[in-house]
């Protein structure tokens, strides 16, 4: 298959199924381009639509976005999240305005040195509105690729990504830019789609390989799950008042007791600043409990690790006013008694409050 195939099968089709309008489309003026181009980053076309018009309204060219208050700038973002993307259209509208520009450049590299405007959304850019041989790879792009071409390997690694831009600026048409670069993002979007794609309609088909293979499920390979780390730890949810009974050598589960013992983290760390359940106790402490015999395991995932926290049940059968059992750092309470109700009262870790709550129903 050559490249002059494979472009003019998307021009064609395109011309004939493809979208043709859009609010943003049938113009060459940058500006309108771009803002569309950076609402469509992370959004359907749909929920777009009426934003790009309200936008569009009030913020019409580069001077009446660049001289607007950032704050109004937000509130015709409002709804649309990740906002990042709207205060670098400002301020890259500023950019140009400073440089006594009223217009968006059309040259992809002159257009990738302002603010929030990427490789694939500047080749975009200069496609539509100057026809500018450049490629885009999104992430619709990257998917028709990679099941066309068969390409193996998960498409956000450095070497894979590089081999698709150099593949996707080797299937450049030499001319209609425009129905080419619009053919593949319309293709992306709504035939070779992420789940259950519709091959039959799609112009490509014949040389699929994904397809020929009959493995479309398998591209684009998914990210590689990092392998997860895995922390155990102990602690311990100390009861004194009425409640749980003491037998010989452990206790029985009874009422629950009227205090829980907690102990304040310090600021920075794992639960930094929460109060948590004692993890280490002195040989002291520990001698002055009944213990209950199935602990009970509570599992909770980090960003980078999943904990497995035992927690063991104990009854406090020493004397209250023992020393250690409240403890004070620099004038601040760090370890103390708590009913319930206060508990719950402070700032606690998610699994600790679940816990707490879940003894408060019983
Ligand atoms: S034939 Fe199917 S899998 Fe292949 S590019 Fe077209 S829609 Fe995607």
């Amino acid at each position: 298959m050559d490249s002059e195939s494979f472009s003019a099968r998307l021009i064609a089709w395109q011309e004939q199924h493809g979208r043709h309008d859009l609010p943003w489309q049938n113009t060459t003026d940058p500006y309108r381009i771009w803002v569309s181009e950076i609402m469509l980053q992370q959004t359907q076309v749909t929920a777009v639509i009426p934003f790009y018009q309200r936008f569009m309204a009030r913020f019409p060219a580069i001077p009446a976005l660049a001289l607007a208050p950032v704050d109004e700038v937000m509130a015709h973002w409002s709804g649309l999240g990740y906002y990042a993307r709207a205060r670098n259209m400002h301020k890259a509208a500023q950019v140009v305005f400073a440089q006594n520009y009223s217009q968006l450049p059309t040259d992809p590299l002159e257009l990738e040195k302002l603010p929030g405007i990427g490789r694939s959304t500047a080749a975009a850019i200069a496609a539509f509105s100057s026809g500018h041989r450049s490629a885009i790879l999104d992430g619709n792009v990257k998917r028709v690729l990679a099941r066309h071409f068969a390409i193996p390997g998960f498409p956000g690694t450095r070497a894979i990504e590089n081999a698709m831009w150099t593949l996707a600026e080797s299937l450049l048409p030499d001319k209609k830019m425009e129905s080419y670069t619009q053919g593949l993002m319309d293709l992306g979007a709504t035939v070779c789609t992420r789940s259950r794609p519709k091959c039959v309609r799609c112009p490509l088909q014949e040389t699929c390989e994904a397809l020929r293979l009959e493995m479309i499920e398998k591209y684009p390979e998914p990210r590689p799950s990092k392998p997860r780390i895995e922390r155990h730890a102990r602690a311990w949810l100390i009861g004194r008042g009425s409640g749980s009974v003491a037998s010989k050598h452990h206790v029985r589960s009874g009422p629950e007791p009227e205090e829980f013992l907690l102990e304040l983290r310090p600021p920075s760390g794992v639960w930094g600043g929460l109060w948590c359940l004692p993890e280490n106790l002195c040989p002291e402490l520990e001698a002055n409990l009944l213990t209950e015999k199935e602990p009970q395991l509570i599992e909770h995932s980090f960003t980078h690790f999943k904990l497995f926290l035992t927690i063991q049940k104990a009854q406090w059968v020493g004397a209250n006013d023992l020393q250690n059992l409240i403890v004070e750092e620099s004038g601040q309470t760090v370890r103390n008694w708590f009913t319930l109700d206060e508990a719950l009262g402070q700032g606690l870790p998610a699994p600790l409050r679940k816990l707490l709550q879940g003894l408060k129903k019983n």
